[in-house]
């Protein structure tokens, strides 16, 4: 009789179960939203979505999430809407106001990554973040390189640099899988994109990701190009392409993706 009641109860138990799993099953299908998807890269994958100006939405296969150089809100004109999802940590490049984001911008309690802290690399989650200081392209002022890895991927981001002088950078941005490359305004102390583009697929870098363009025809912020103007430059037997979010593997071929912004459908 004992067995016969314990039985029952295991077999309401296991019903109440897999009503919950299929229930959670269609839940997740349901995304019938405006939001862009946050949520983690998905089959041990990495991905990279464009939030605006040198600000990216990073996610890594153990569901680590890092976005680079978030912009405030003040600055949503000319890059569309600032980001304000929840994520582990975010990095600063400069401390130039469309590379910060404004307090508590940023839901939940995320890790910020400044320069000074990268005297040594450090960990979030499985990612590893290592920082290299390099010369900001219009002012005095200082720039970090960043660089994630995680397993055999590295990502570099550039900030607001497109000269790299130090060995150290150079060794670290060579063979990247992906460089989110500064594609900035036009002045005396900058290089051309394409001078850019050429001299990083020279370091045997995958893929260029352009950053830090204006998102806006109509707004131009500081005289940077549009991303029109900058698939021009693009050095010839490169092959461009468009797309949503780039999945990062190391089956990628040598490719200069414009990425589409995530808040902008
Ligand atoms: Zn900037």
């Amino acid at each position: 009789m004992k067995l016969e009641a314990r039985t029952k109860r295991a077999a309401v138990f296991l019903t109440i179960v897999m009503c919950c799993t299929l229930l959670g099953a269609c839940s997740k299908t349901d995304t019938t939203t405006d939001k862009p998807n946050l949520e983690p890269a998905k089959n041990g994958s990495m991905t990279i979505k464009y939030v605006g100006n040198s600000c990216f939405y990073l996610t890594f296969p153990d569901g680590t999430t890092i976005l680079t150089d978030p912009y405030p809100a003040k600055l949503e004109a000319f890059f569309g809407p600032a980001p304000d999802m929840e994520v582990d940590a975010y990095t600063v490049s400069h401390y130039h106001e469309d590379h910060t984001p404004d307090m508590k911008q940023l839901k939940g309690k995320p890790t910020t990554i400044v320069p000074a802290m990268m005297k040594e690399p450090l960990k979030v989650g499985d990612v590893e973040v290592t920082g290299f200081p390099s010369k900001h392209v219009s002012t005095l002022g200082e720039n970090e390189i960043f660089v994630f890895r995680y397993g055999d991927l590295k990502i570099v981001h550039m900030g607001e640099t497109d000269k790299i002088e130090s060995p150290e950078a150079l060794e670290a941005v060579k063979d990247a899988d992906v460089v989110l490359t500064y594609t900035g305004e036009y002045g005396p102390q900058t290089l051309d994109n394409g001078d850019i583009f050429q001299y990083l697929y020279d370091l045997n870098v995958k893929v260029l990701i352009p950053q830090h363009f204006s998102n806006h025809p109509e707004a131009i912020f500081y005289g940077e190009p549009t991303i029109d103007q900058i698939l021009k430059e693009v050095p010839q037997g490169i092959e461009t392409i468009k797309l949503d979010e780039l999945v990062v593997t190391k089956d990628m071929k040598k490719q200069f993706v414009a990425l589409s912004q995530m808040n902008a459908k």
